[in-house]
């Protein structure tokens, strides 16, 4: 229906709402315009229609400039012209059902294009649709070919059909308020976790870096020191074996005093290096101290302490060495049932070391 309301110049134009612009607001906060049809709301016409007994029936919503239909029985257009609806009047009265029994004799509706033409209107009655704030955001009404007159009870219906409506927006509402909320709050723990998971991420970092030793890579002396007490425990619940080696490099004082401290760093590279080459995936290899290092043997007697301390001795020995060879001296020793305390596991190596060293060097001593 292309009908225009400057087609009838004397049609008279329907009143705006006091509170037009609150009106606009508040229908827009249900965000039902151009929405799908919904059962809920079709079985609203037919209801409304067969309780009026008329062939059309809607539910309707008055926007800015247009009446758009959310449900619709036996009237083709969903949408339009406001200055054309029966509604725009129905909102004025949110207090009444509005009817017209007989639009040509109304002179508000008499040169409606809908009266003077398809569909030929005669009778409406709507009930306006009004908020819990008040404002009418539409109506659900019912509209005939002929003139026609209801029942009170048939207004009343309309009534209680327009509150069930506007019962349904607000539960609607309610409904897609919740689901943002959800939403939000879901984004929300979404983010949070990921930050959650940044910490931890750099929590881990700053917890490696603060056991290991820049220069090599390996643990420093505090990553040593938990990990031995550690192991130390371990092996004395389970009654298992354990041995520690501290290994030196020897004459490592003529080396930088001879190549300078930054060749001597490249040294100690190289043994941290030939350290790694020659450990077991169990074993904990630390730098324990200036150019000291030392080996945690979870599971290990003193026999398997010497082969390893001999392995890693010729793996130094034999590394491609760019100034001169380098050697170490490695002492061990094994938890024996005597010992308190990880210092007498370490002490006992010390010895071994210092004999190692007494015996001449680029030797291995296990107690
Ligand atoms: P020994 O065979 O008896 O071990 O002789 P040594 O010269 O190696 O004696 P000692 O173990 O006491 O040497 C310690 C030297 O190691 C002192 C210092 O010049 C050197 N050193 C200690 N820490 C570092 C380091 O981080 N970088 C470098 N380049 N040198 C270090
Ligand atoms: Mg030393
Ligand atoms: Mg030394």
């Amino acid at each position: 229906m292309a009908a225009e309301p400057s087609d009838n110049p004397d049609l008279p134009l329907p009143p705006i709402p006091p509170n037009e612009e609150e009106r606009l607001r508040e229908l827009e906060s249900y965000h039902i315009l151009d929405t799908l049809p919904e059962q809920v709301y079709e079985d609203v016409v037919r209801l409304a229609a067969y309780i009026c007994q008329t062939p059309m029936a809607l539910v309707n919503l008055i926007d800015r400039d247009r009446q758009w239909s959310k449900a619709r029985l036996g009237f083709a257009d969903n949408e339009v012209d406001r200055k054309l609806a029966f509604c725009s009047y129905t909102i004025n009265y949110p207090d009444d059902v509005f009817v017209v029994q007989d639009a040509t004799c109304d002179p508000r509706f008499a040169n409606n294009p809908f009266v003077r033409g398809d569909p030929y209107i005669r009778f409406y009655a709507g009930a306006p649709l009004v908020t819990a704030n008040g404002y009418a955001l539409g109506t659900v009404c019912v509209v005939d070919l002929q003139p026609h007159q209801l029942l009170p009870e048939q207004v009343e219906m309309l009534r209680v059909l327009s509150r069930h409506v506007v019962h349904h927006l607000e539960l609607r509402r309610d409904l897609l308020q919740l689901e943002q909320r959800l939403l939000a709050h879901e984004q929300e723990r979404h983010s949070l976790q990921a930050y959650l998971h940044s910490l931890e991420t750099r929590l881990a970092e700053v917890q490696q870096q603060v056991l290991t030793d820049p220069l090599t890579g390996l643990l420093n002396r505090r990553g040593f020191d938990l990990r031995l007490n550690e192991e130390f425990d371990r092996a004395r619940r389970y009654q298992a074996p354990l041995s520690l080696l501290l290994i030196d490099v020897d004459y490592f004082k003529e080396f930088n005093d001879t190549f300078g401290h930054v060749a001597g760093d490249e040294t100690l590279r190289i043994v941290a290096q030939a350290l790694n080459e020659g450990s077991r995936k169990h074993d904990f290899i630390a730098r324990y101290g200036g150019e000291e290092f030392a080996v945690i043997l979870p599971a290990t007697g003193s026999d398997g302490a010497y082969v390893l301390a001999e392995r890693l001795r010729r793996l130094v020995q034999q590394a491609a060495w760019p100034l001169r060879p380098v050697t170490i001296s490695v002492g061990g020793a094994s938890l024996t049932d005597d010992m308190l305390s990880v210092c007498d596991l370490i002490d006992r190596a010390d010895q071994a070391l210092y004999e190692a060293k007494r015996s001449g060097r680029n030797l291995c001593v296990v107690r």
